[in-house]
Formats: structure tokens, sequence, C-alpha cells
């Protein structure tokens, strides 16, 4: 398989998981024979200090005649005072725009090993296993916005259009899953959520009759994801209720660090991340988490390339490297903690392909 894929590794911490994740790519590219061409190119704060732009032109041109794009974490203090107008955060709104990716996937797994290592009980996150689709670009962030002397308003639009498409995107994902599709709204206030239940109930009806529709409301879905977390499969909503809940449902987890993220459009082409940011706190001290990245290397392989052995072996060995133990400090039990790259090797070390 030929690939070109582009390596955005970004600020804090982004640089030291991206390595990881690149090694990784490397390893089943020799070991499947794959020709994968990996373009590093500057971005977010970085991007900033090199050439006064989040993102270069040429990052932008390398991202978009790319196969897919693995980005690390952006933004942090230096870039972050109220008055400065460039930021890393506008890089990555633009690239966003600029790819077209209107679906963001967030898959939520809870290892077996690590179910202690959640704020919630045990016995209520084993065995999660839940998929986020959030709609990435319409909604209230991106209706007109009006401010007077004593009121403010944001407007939340959404097309037919808009809700189809990330309807029948995870409605193929739960075809692939367990077949249950929930999809959030607050279609008893809102007009835009009633027009979403309207439309996801006829796409599903005609379309994909065999996968399990239920709606839920949105507070009610707040609150059956910290009460009932097993029994989601796949989970539709719109941009800002999904901001939201998948932020709740990454807290299952037990670590920021753990969790991957793909946002997809129309073709093939993503982009991947760690759903962490930076974290400033404790960048070049080798500590972070690689585990974001490495999964989300997998759902590289598994949704751009086609490689769905790959992907899953990648997943395998992450979960094997866990269990044997190779737990950075954020997950291990107090002592025992290994470095970012001690991480990446225990990976490696265990890929089986
Ligand atoms: P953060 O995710 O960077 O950090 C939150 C906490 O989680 C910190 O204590 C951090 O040490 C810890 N953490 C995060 N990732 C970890 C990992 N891989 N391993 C171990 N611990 C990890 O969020 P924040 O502190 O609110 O934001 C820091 C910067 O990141 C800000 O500038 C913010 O704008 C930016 N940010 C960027 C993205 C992105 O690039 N998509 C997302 C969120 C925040």
């Amino acid at each position: 398989m030929k690939a070109r894929i582009a390596i955005l590794p970004g600020d804090g911490i982004g640089p030291e998981v991206i390595a990881e994740g690149v090694r990784c790519l490397r390893a089943l590219q020799l070991r499947g024979g794959h020709d994968f061409t990996l373009i590093e190119c500057p971005f977010g704060g970085a991007a900033i200090d090199l050439t006064g732009e989040p993102l270069p032109k040429t990052t932008l041109t390398t991202c978009q005649s790319a196969d897919a794009v693995l980005l690390g974490a952006i933004g942090g203090p230096k870039w972050s005072a109220p008055e400065l107008k460039v930021r890393p955060e506008q890089g990555l709104l633009a690239l966003r725009r600029a790819l077209g990716v209107y679906a963001n996937l967030r898959p939520v797994q809870v290892h077996r090993a690590l179910s202690g290592a959640s704020t919630l009980k045990s016995e209520v996150v084993t065995g999660v296993d839940l998929l986020f689709v959030r709609e990435l670009t319409g909604g209230i962030y991106f209706g007109e916005k009006r401010r007077e002397a004593h009121q403010a308003s944001d407007l939340c639009v959404y097309t037919v259009e808009e809700i189809e498409r990330i309807v029948r995107a995870a409605a193929r994902l739960a075809e692939q899953r367990r077949g249950r599709l929930v999809s959030i709204d607050k279609a008893n206030v809102l007009e835009t959520s009633r027009l979403w239940r309207e439309v996801v109930t006829r796409v599903m009806r005609a379309e994909f009759p065999q996968v399990a529709l239920e709606h839920m409301l949105v507070d009610a879905a707040a609150m059956h994801l910290v009460r009932r977390p097993r029994d989601f499969d796949v989970l539709v909503t719109e941009n800002m209720f999904g901001d939201i809940l998948t932020d709740e449902a990454s807290m299952l987890a037990g670590s920021l660090g753990l969790l991957p993220s793909a946002s997809l459009g129309a073709g093939r082409r993503g982009l991947y991340e760690p759903i962490h940011g930076s974290a400033p706190d404790i960048a070049g001290r080798g500590i972070a988490n690689p585990y974001g990245t490495v999964l989300s290397v997998a759902l590289l392989l598994r949704h751009s390339l086609g490689l769905a052995a790959e992907a899953t072996a990648l997943e395998q060995a992450v979960a094997a490297a866990i269990d044997a133990g190779a737990r950075t400090a954020d997950i291990a039990a107090d002592g025992s903690a290994v470095t970012t790259r001690e991480a990446g090797e225990a990976v490696l070390t265990r890929l089986s392909l």
C-alpha cells in the first residue's frame, strides 16, 4: 500500500507522543511491505514561531494532498495571552475547514486492567466500548453571532443535508459494530433538534433498517453516560452537544492520554489526533502517555488507508502493553510508571503481524 501521511507534531507534548506514533507507522510499513511517505510539517504555536502563522501555506497544501494527517496537539501559555491576535487554535479550525471534515469520531473503550483508574466505580465502567460521532462543522458554533449593549445571541442552524451525511456516517459505523445507534437531541425544545430527529428517523428507516435506533434527549444522555455507559454502542449528535458529551465520556476511561480521535469528511482523507491538549504542565519531561496517539494511528490505518488488520494489531499491542504494566504516570500505580518512549517500545515489542 502506498500512502502519503502528513505529520503535524505541534506543541508541548505533541512532538513527544507523535514520535511514538511515527515509530509504530514505520514498524508497520516495514512488516507489511508498505510504502508510506511521512511528511513532517510545522503547525500551531511552533509554526507561529517559525512563520508568524499557525497554518503555513506549505503545511496546508501538504495536508490537502496527503491521504491522512496525524496531529499531536497545539497550544500553550506562550501563545495564549489575551492580547495576541494570532493563535494556534485558529490553525486547527482552518485545517478542519480546509479538509472538509465534518464527522468527529471518538471511541471510548475501558481497558479491563484500568477500570480502577476512572473516577467512576469500576463495576460501572468495566466493559465500556462506545463510539461518539459528533457533527463538527454546523450548529451554534458557526451560526450568526450578534452583540448589542444589553443582549447577545448565537444562531443555531442545521440543514437537512448536514444531518443526513452525519447520520449516514454514524449508521455505517454502527453496522460494523453492535448495530445500535442512539441519536441525541433536544427535540422537546429546539427546532433544529426537531428537524434532526425527523431526518435521522427517515434516513435510518429507509437506508439502515437493520440498525436499532433510539432517540435520547441530551440531558438524559448526560445522565445515562455515567449511570449505564456499557449499554451504548454508537452515539450521534450535533456539534455543541457532542463537544460537551465527548468530554464527559472521555472520563470513563480514566485518562485523557488514552483516547484517540478521527475527523472524517466525504472521501477517505482524515485528520487523526489524540483528544488531549499540549499538556504544558508535563511537556519536555518524556512522561506523557502516547497511547492516545498510537490508537489514533490505528484509526488512520483503518479509516484512511483501509488497513484493518494493521489497525487491529496495533490496538491489540496497546492493550497487551497495558496488561504487561507498561503504564505512564497518568495511569500507573505509584512508583511503577514508564516513560513515553518505554510505553512506545512496549507496544512495538508486542506488535504481531
Ligand atoms: P490538556 O489536555 O493539555 O491537559 C489536561 C491535563 O491532562 C493536564 O494535567 C495534562 O498533564 C494531562 N494530560 C493531557 N494529555 C496527557 C497525556 N498524553 N499523558 C499524560 N497526561 C496528559 O488540556 P489543557 O491543560 O486544558 O490545555 C493545554 C493546552 O492545550 C491549551 O493551550 C489548550 O488550548 C490546548 N488544547 C489543544 C487541543 C488540541 O490540540 N486539539 C485540545 C485541547 C487543549
